[in-house]
């Protein structure tokens, strides 16, 4: 990133780097409350004329909303939806019909609605932005103002505002309007659901953002949530190009996943159920890595039955046709409590009965699940594999896979305590397959709970203790020449997704939404390079240093 005069901060909403001088909307119309009490003649007259406002406002969204697609469209039917609002029509009506002017009275009613959406919070604290907009349009119309919006750029520019009404950035051209940044605003508002749509960067919730005036030329970072104001000029349009050349490249990765030099790796998607599946299916993945069966199950009374579970797995087998798909026997316990798994009084959840470990307590319940697994493996195209969770020595392993093998299942287990990872040797020798679980091999190596926001910088993948851990289990199945996947978070990240090949992982599988950017990173780099990374991270110890020495033996 180039050295700035001045940056700002604000809230990441969709990353990207963008550079442009800024452009602010035009302004709203000039409000000023009357003092004038309309006599009864006139009231139904001014009614008319407000409804008549209204009407108009809601017909030029809805017909916006036809020229549109998607959420845009979306957006602009809901935002047309609030000028026809018969509550807020009404509350204003009434006004009108006591006194009020239209205008005075379009106000007040607004307010009235803005208050309680306020008070609602959350979402619908979020839709008074677009409320004051169908407010702003009315006031328009009745006071004969421009529309109120975002002037359409001659070249591209970073829009910048207090908060953008739907109206305003539905139908924006993301050629012109590069950039979005707002002074309000949070991660689920119209200004950042557009944005994703259209594909450009955007911070919200900025503080100082009035103090930039039009025409400032500025560098956007929307994965870091800063804003670099009047920052060298070459070295900010590079970082712009730098980053578009990704974009395209992410944008037009459609698998599979292999190395520069023709080494392939599975990328594959983590899934919850037939739906996730269903939506991960249409990504250009593999397969998926890891199947998560407690989520479907975390609100039941009950366990369900073989045939219950057999018609779940099934449905995420098919989303798949003949691809492979990782199934993981139940993780319930700690953070995944699970009503029908009765777990004791635990000082200590995260060390405690979770995962495989219920199976000494409740075997019936592992039994039901590897029968139901194997019943809808064995009526599915699928090529399924099942792994146990949170296998902390040899001998869980073997007898895990003893009980798959006997249903005819490729049996393996995720290596997620160190005292797996250290002895990974010797429990490959007993399974078919691994799969390290990052995140919590993570938190359980730096010893720091994966939920806590104080310890992030303790859970980062990239500390080098947990990638020494994952380099032992990844030699140890290169030695054997049996597959390690890795199915933690750690491998949506791009950069470490190369060093994890580069330690001889076979498989990395994520949030279907980071597949692109993973496989796409994978095709740019050759397989030596890889392997220079992940001696150079290492080498390092700490994860900046780690990221560093990885970043820097790629590029060479
Ligand atoms: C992990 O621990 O990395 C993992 C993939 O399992 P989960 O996140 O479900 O605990
Ligand atoms: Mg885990």
């Amino acid at each position: 990133m180039p050295d700035a005069t001045a940056q700002l901060t604000g809230t990441p909403v969709v990353s990207g780097i963008a550079y442009g001088p800024v452009i602010w909307p035009g302004a709203r119309p000039e409000f000023v409350p009357s003092s004038v009490e309309l006599v009864d003649a006139e009231r139904a007259r001014e009614v008319d004329r407000f409804s008549a406002a209204a009407a108009d406002v809601a017909a030029k969204l809805r017909a916006r909303a036809s020229a549109s697609t998607g959420v845009a469209a979306e957006v602009l039917s809901a935002t047309a939806g609030l000028a026809e609002d018969r509550g807020w029509l009404s509350a204003a009506g009434k006004l009108i019909n006591s006194g009020s002017p239209a205008a005075d009275a379009a106000v007040a009613a607004t307010k009235q609605f803005a208050d309680l959406f306020t008070k609602l919070g959350g979402l619908m604290a979020e839709r008074v932005t677009d409320l004051n907009d169908v407010r702003d349009r009315v006031l328009a119309v009745l006071l004969g103002s421009p529309e109120p919006g975002v002037p359409v750029p001659d070249s591209p520019s970073v829009l910048f505002a207090d908060d953008l009404a739907p109206a305003d950035t539905a139908g924006l051209d993301p050629t012109l309007v590069i950039a979005l940044v707002t002074r309000l605003g949070g991660p689920t508002s119209h200004t950042a659901i557009i944005a994703r749509q259209l594909g450009i960067p955007c911070i919200v919730a900025v503080d100082d953002l009035a103090s930039v005036a039009t025409g400032t030329p500025v560098l956007i970072d929307g994965t870091d949530g800063t804003i670099d104001v009047e920052p060298p000029p070459d070295a900010a349009r590079a970082a712009a190009a730098t980053w578009q050349k990704e974009a395209d490249l992410v944008a037009a990765w459609a698998g599979p996943g292999r190395t520069a030099d023709g080494l392939d790796i599975a990328v594959l998607a983590n899934v919850a159920d037939g739906p996730s599946a269903r939506a991960a299916s249409s990504k250009p993945v593999a397969g998926i890595g890891l199947f998560r069966t407690e989520l479907a199950f975390l609100d039941r009374a009950t366990a369900p039955t073989v045939d219950e579970q057999a018609a779940s797995y099934r449905e995420v087998f098919d989303a798949f046709g003949d691809r492979k798909v990782v199934i993981r026997t139940l993780d319930a316990g700690s953070d995944k409590p699970m009503k029908f798994v009765t777990s004791p009084q635990e000082a200590n959840p995260a060390l405690g009965v979770r995962g495989n470990r219920i199976a000494t307590a409740q075997p019936e319940l592992r039994e039901t699940q590897l029968d139901a697994i194997a019943a809808a493996a064995a009526g599915s195209g699928a090529d399924v594999w099942v792994m146990a969770p949170m296998i902390a020595t040899v001998a869980e392993a073997a007898e895990f896979a003893a009980r798959a093998r006997e249903r005819g299942l490729t049996a393996g287990v995720m290596i997620e305590v160190p005292a797996a990872a250290l002895l990974a040797s010797a429990i490959l020798a007993e399974v078919d397959f691994v799969s390290i679980g990052t995140n919590d091999l993570t938190q359980y190596t730096m010893a720091a709970d994966r939920m806590s926001a104080e310890l992030a910088t303790l859970t980062d993948p990239w500390q080098p203790a947990v990638l020494s851990l994952v380099s032992t289990v990844a030699a140890a199945g290169r030695a054997v020449g049996k597959p390690v996947g890795v199915c933690g978070e750690a491998a949506a990240d791009p950069l470490l997704a190369c060093v994890l090949v580069g330690m001889g992982v076979t498989s990395l599988s994520s949030a279907p939404v980071a597949a692109a950017a993973v496989g796409a990173r994978l095709g740019q780099v050759t397989m030596a390079s890889c392997e220079a990374a992940a001696r150079a991270a290492l080498a390092t110890t700490d994860p900046a240093s780690a990221r560093a020495a990885a970043a820097q033996a790629l590029a060479g």
